[in-house]
């Protein structure tokens, strides 16, 4: 079956003026200005959409979904934010988190997400099936998942910043790593499913812990993932508990690697900029989450131009508290703007990060762009609401006038979402279901 997605308003793309031609589950052509395509099935009519590559969340924890914008939590910094959630969220149960995954997932699929990272370091008694829910979830809604098995193994009696009811020890955190490896990571091209190992942060797990889940990385072929230098107070923390600097305490682990992205990473310095661009270490950037915790801005640019990936996220619901991944990206631009200044970045350069930059950072280059081979992973959005009336450069509208909903959304050459709604999703009922269990959790 070939589909032509035909003479889009615009696209994000090089030469395809008239679109794309698609294939099962990947891009077979791109059609560029004055062509026409052979051996066509189907066609359909884009003329009224901007088409993108499929954003690209890379960075997430989908329960705080339960906890937004909650009246313990909000008006404060990181680490008494942190606090005032651990005790809430040591009650998560399995129902509670397949909702939260469940709404997560259609809310960043409705936005023109195909693949997301979520990020559950969260282990109460009970909860030790989290992975397993995640990757029903995803295949059910049909998003691209990067899985990130958290870990946390340093409580308060430790030293470290989270209680003792949502820790696990290390061995328990390797073993399980180890089986949802086996299990559910799929390192080909066009995988549905990607596991990756992400300790929380260094105030919350051991060196050994980094140490041990990078040599197992290494054996399993995936990522790594971790919150890096989001705030001071994570400076100084590693400086007093380990005598080093946080960029340090990566070198000692084994983490400078290209099989590792790591989630803010703002306060770093020049010298650990060059390094971490030598080392291909990727960033995400969380520009709502650093603004509402005002935790800094991100130097995405001096990132960038050392030579590491650079891709974006929305980050827990909790500290966003949207899952929006369109927001994201004109977060991305108004605080670089204001970091940068109006020349240095632009609305090309943040659907860059949330695409390319995004997959990049998940290790993925079968993602991210629209060129033949890739996969068939699109968002369509049509500029037929009041904030776009009388905008001029479509791709520029999207970012500029605030696009947050798409029309389409294409993952694998399926449609997951037509006419803004969910496929095979009952809106309505999820959010009455997972709104009840919001209010008997939290
Ligand atoms: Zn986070």
């Amino acid at each position: 079956m070939r589909i032509w997605i035909k003479d889009p308003l615009a696209i994000f793309a090089a030469g395809a003026e008239r679109g794309v031609v698609v294939e099962g589950s990947r891009i077979a052509e791109r059609v560029g200005r004055g062509q026409t395509p052979e051996r066509i099935d189907a066609t359909y009519d884009a003329s009224r959409a901007v088409v993108l590559p499929g954003l690209v969340n890379a960075h997430h924890h989908f329960y705080q979904t339960l906890t937004r914008a909650h009246p313990q939590a909000i008006n404060k910094k990181l680490f008494p934010w942190l606090v005032a959630l651990y005790t809430i969220w040591s009650r998560l149960k399995p129902a509670h988190l397949r909702l939260a995954v469940r709404m997560a997932l259609t809310e960043l699929l409705l936005s023109g997400c195909t693949t997301a990272a979520d990020h559950h370091y969260l282990y109460p008694a009970g909860l030790e099936d989290a992975v397993d829910i995640a990757v029903e979830e995803a295949l059910r809604l049909g998003v691209r998942m990067t899985v990130s098995r958290g870990s946390m193994n340093l409580s308060a009696k430790d030293g470290g910043l989270p209680p003792d009811s949502v820790v696990q020890d290390e061995e328990t955190i390797l073993a399980d790593g180890e089986r949802v490896l086996k299990l559910f990571h799929d390192p080909k091209p066009g995988a549905r499913i990607r596991i990756a190992l992400a300790p929380c942060s260094p105030f919350s797990i051991s060196k050994d812990l980094m140490t041990e889940s990078a040599r197992l990385a290494e054996r399993y072929d995936c990522q790594l993932h971790t919150h890096l230098c989001e705030t001071d107070d994570e400076e100084q923390f590693c400086l007093s508990m380990y005598g080093l600097r946080p960029v340090d305490l990566l070198e000692e682990t084994g983490w400078m690697s290209s099989r590792v992205w790591l989630a803010h990473g703002i306060h770093f310095n020049a010298e650990e900029i060059a390094r971490l661009g030598r080392a291909g270490v990727g960033v995400c950037h969380c520009a709502a989450s650093n603004m509402v915790l005002t935790s800094g801005v991100c130097r995405t640019c001096e990132l960038e131009a050392a030579g590491a990936p650079v891709g974006l996220g929305v980050d827990g619901s909790a500290s966003n508290d949207a899952s929006n991944m369109m927001e994201a990206v004109r977060h991305a631009l108004m605080i670089g703007r204001l970091r940068y200044g109006a020349d240095k970045i632009t609305h090309l350069d943040v659907l860059r990060w949330a695409t390319e930059g995004s997959a990049r950072c998940l290790g993925r280059s079968d993602i991210g762009t629209i060129v033949e081979g890739r996969e068939a992973d699109l968002a369509l959005y049509t500029l037929d609401e009041p904030r776009f009336s009388g905008a001029h450069d479509p791709l520029a509208a999207l970012v500029l006038c605030g696009a947050h909903r798409a029309d389409r959304v294409m993952v694998a050459g399926e449609w997951r979402v037509v006419d803004g709604m969910p496929v095979g999703l009952d809106l309505g009922g999820l959010i009455a279901e997972h709104s009840a269990a919001a209010r008997d959790f939290a």
